[in-house]
């Protein structure tokens, strides 16, 4: 058997494969000098043609494009109305923005564990979480999975909640046939580059109702009720601040930049689905390996991979098994530290071990490379990596 890397043995590559990255051709290019030859560089035309392309493209009536996926979540929450004393389920198993976005409004949020198979947010949990305060629920489409929106829904609907799916994972992504996108409220989306199309940094936050659209474009500037194309285009100067927003505007470039990727969506998310059918078959025969569970009504959008290790099986922990995999060049990594687990949390009062199901996974999980640039010598490269890397620690 070849020596792993970390023990001075040859990796498995040259250079390290990331667990995420952009995709940009000329036409992206093109299209950004297009806007920057223009009038307007911000807050112009080409922000309206990427929310509408956006809207179209999920289904829903509106889209509202933000400065990024952190931003979407937090008009959401604001166009939600939730402030202090309100309360706001969310998963710990998540990016910290899911929960900080609740703070930023002066709300509580409140963590509630998720399910074994798909780690995402467990419905019977929320309804045991729910008390007179409760104002919203923030599911998250986990590594691009879509959460269990229809029981979800009904519990909304039972108690007056509004549900705002944080689907930074899950563009593209189907569940019961329908689009993610018009499933909740809100539904918020980032545009970060490892996310499945990118304006370098961005968001959006798709919605049926016009009032929190709205909302939501107020929220975007600074609580201002027109935008300055408006007035332009009326020549008029009268404006009013009612609320108190941010500027959390996405330039015109950005915009155009989003207009070109998503014309390529369908064919990215086409090889995110081909490269995690490979990895199934690859590591579904490997005992010390669990792979994602994916319910049969939903069809994810794989923003990651995650398999779980069984540990009981393995001479080494998580640690080993991670850095053994960074040395062969493969560039791993964690998706997520629970959020109550972060020292900004603790502080807050948040005491570990309330969530067993997402910790003990915590402890358990590595995400492999997976974005739809990775080319099949790439795939192999990881299937190899983690073969050899489990055959050499195998008990
Ligand atoms: C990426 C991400 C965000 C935040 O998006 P940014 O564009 O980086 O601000 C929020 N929630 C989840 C689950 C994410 O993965």
């Amino acid at each position: 058997m070849t020596a792993l890397a970390i023990d001075g043995g040859r990796p498995v590559r040259d250079t390290l494969l990331p667990y995420g990255h952009q995709s940009i051709d000329e036409d992206d290019v093109r299209a950004v000098v297009a806007v920057l030859r223009g009038d307007w560089l911000t807050t112009g035309p080409t922000v309206s043609a990427f929310e509408e392309a956006f809207a179209a493209g999920v289904g829903a009536h509106h889209a509202v494009a933000v400065s990024n996926g952190t931003a979407a979540l937090h008009a959401a929450v604001f166009a939600a109305g939730v402030g202090p004393g309100d309360d706001v389920i969310t998963t710990p198993m998540t990016f910290a923005a899911s929960a900080n976005c609740v703070l930023y409004q002066g709300g509580t949020p409140v963590f509630v564990d998720v399910q074994p198979d798909t780690l995402n947010i467990a419905p019977e949990k929320i309804e045991a979480a729910i008390t007179p305060k409760t104002r919203a629920i923030i599911p998250v489409d986990y590594t691009g999975q879509p959460a269990d929106l229809d029981e979800i829904n009904v519990l909304a609907a039972k108690h007056h909640l509004t549900i705002i799916e944080d689907a930074a994972h899950a563009l593209g992504a189907t569940y019961r046939q329908r689009r993610i996108g018009t499933l909740a409220t809100m539904t918020t989306f980032s545009l970060h580059p490892v996310k499945h199309i990118t304006t370098g940094e961005g968001g959006i936050i798709t919605t049926d109702d016009p009032a929190l659209a709205r909302r939501l474009r107020m929220f975007r500037n600074h609580g201002i009720t027109s935008e300055a194309r408006e007035r332009q285009e009326k020549g008029g100067w009268f404006y009013e601040m009612t609320a108190l927003g941010y500027n959390y505007r996405l330039t015109d470039l950005q915009c155009a930049l989003g207009l070109s990727q998503l014309k390529k969506l369908d064919g990215w998310l086409a090889r995110r689905r081909a490269i995690a059918a490979r990895y199934n078959a690859a590591f579904g025969e490997l005992a010390e390996i669990e792979i994602p569970t994916v319910r049969a009504d939903r069809e994810p959008a794989w923003h990651l991979y995650v398999i779980r290790l069984n540990l009981e099986r393995l001479r080494v922990g998580r640690a080993a098994v991670f850095r053994a995999l960074r040395a062969e060049n493969i560039g791993v990594n964690v998706h997520y530290i629970p959020v109550p687990w972060h020292p900004y949390y603790q502080e807050l009062g948040y005491r570990k071990g309330q969530w067993p199901v997402a910790e003990a996974a915590y402890e358990r999980m590595i995400s492999l490379p997976m974005f739809h640039g990775m080319t099949d010598r790439d795939v192999g490269d990881v299937i190899e990596a983690v073969r050899k890397v489990i055959e050499a620690y195998r008990r």
